[in-house]
């Protein structure tokens, strides 16, 4: 059962990354919604304060163009996008504990047997009764089972859920533009999230919040499994809460970001979650991801053309 301290965190959390709201108030009802979901009394504070975190890459629209031959030639765009909001309530179901080191039996003799049998496993999943309870999807995971390069980031949000498919809102139209950006295709690579069911809200509360540790540990099976089917050659962990849903650290992205991390034994890069860059506009920080991004590029032996090595470069 997430503590209402966590749920709370997560909740600042999110409307910090997310929505880059800096003060937060929550209304009696949005108080007394926490509380009921988390089954632990009252949530205390009124007002949450939330420290703005770097920023992000920007998007919108980032469908429909040829990415391959766009991304060489034309320095990529990105365009800030709305926020993403959310709110519903969770019934005070108790969860099981977690269980991080689970292993998840797979049948089937291809990748595509395997994935779709780890699939059926996740669509039934019960283990977080709460997020069950209100999720419209479970959003495994989309893409090629043989991709090469894997993108994580934290849950499924509001316009995830409801389509089933991870990163098709805002920061998700942002994402598919840094990987055309790359040379690349969402159909190309495979993009996957810490925790598979949108975390939900209390009535009368905006927005999302970040997925609690439990509620990460006891997802965080279902994408091991994935990526030891997949075996990509490289991971991007997207944004903080990834990187402490694979490998536990909970450093600042600043410090963490750009050297490359090891997961099970694929190289594993942090670098900035999309809606960090969709609030943060500066070439600054876009450039930093994208530094990120070509290191990826550079170890998966991707053709880097001059254009390419050049974007963000310019002040801004
Ligand atoms: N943000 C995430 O981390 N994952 C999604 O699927 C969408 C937005």
């Amino acid at each position: 059962m997430p503590d209402v301290t966590e749920t709370l965190r997560g909740y600042v959390h999110f409307m910090r990354e997310r929505e880059g709201v800096r003060q937060i108030k929550l209304t009696r009802v949005a108080r007394e919604g926490l509380a009921k979901i988390t089954g632990a009394g009252r949530a205390s504070a009124g007002v949450a304060r939330a420290t703005p975190l770097p920023g992000s890459w920007s998007g919108s629209g980032a469908t429909g163009s040829n990415p391959r031959t766009e991304a060489r030639n034309a320095p990529p765009t990105f365009n800030r996008g709305a926020s993403e909001p959310i709110a519903r309530s969770a019934t005070a179901t108790p969860p099981r504990p977690p269980t991080p080191n689970e292993r998840i039996e797979v049948t089937g003799s291809t990748k595509i047997e395997q994935l779709a049998h780890l699939n059926e496993r996740a669509q039934a999943c019960q283990k977080c009764p709460h997020l069950a309870a209100r999720r419209n999807t479970v959003v495994f995971g989309v893409g090629d089972p043989d991709a090469q390069l894997m993108f994580v980031g934290e849950g499924p949000g509001e316009e995830e859920d409801l389509k089933g498919e991870p990163f098709v809102g805002k920061a998700g139209q942002l994402l598919t533009k840094m990987i055309a950006a790359m040379g690349l295709t969402r159909e190309q690579v495979y993009i996957a999230n810490i925790v598979k069911c949108r975390p939900d809200m209390p009535p009368g509360v905006p927005g999302n919040r970040k997925p609690t540790r439990d509620e990460m540990d006891t997802c965080v099976p279902y994408l091991r499994a994935q990526i030891d089917i997949i075996k990509p050659r490289a991971l991007v962990a997207l944004g903080a809460t990834a990187i402490e849903g694979l490998v536990g650290a909970n450093g600042s992205m600043s410090s963490l970001r750009g050297k490359f991390l090891e997961y099970r034994g694929v190289p594993l890069m942090p670098t900035y979650h999309p809606a960090y860059l969709l609030r943060n506009q500066s070439n600054t920080e876009k450039r930093k991801v994208w530094e990120d991004l070509l290191k990826v590029m550079e170890r998966l032996e991707l053709p880097i053309s001059e254009k390419q090595r050049g974007y963000f470069l310019t002040k801004g």
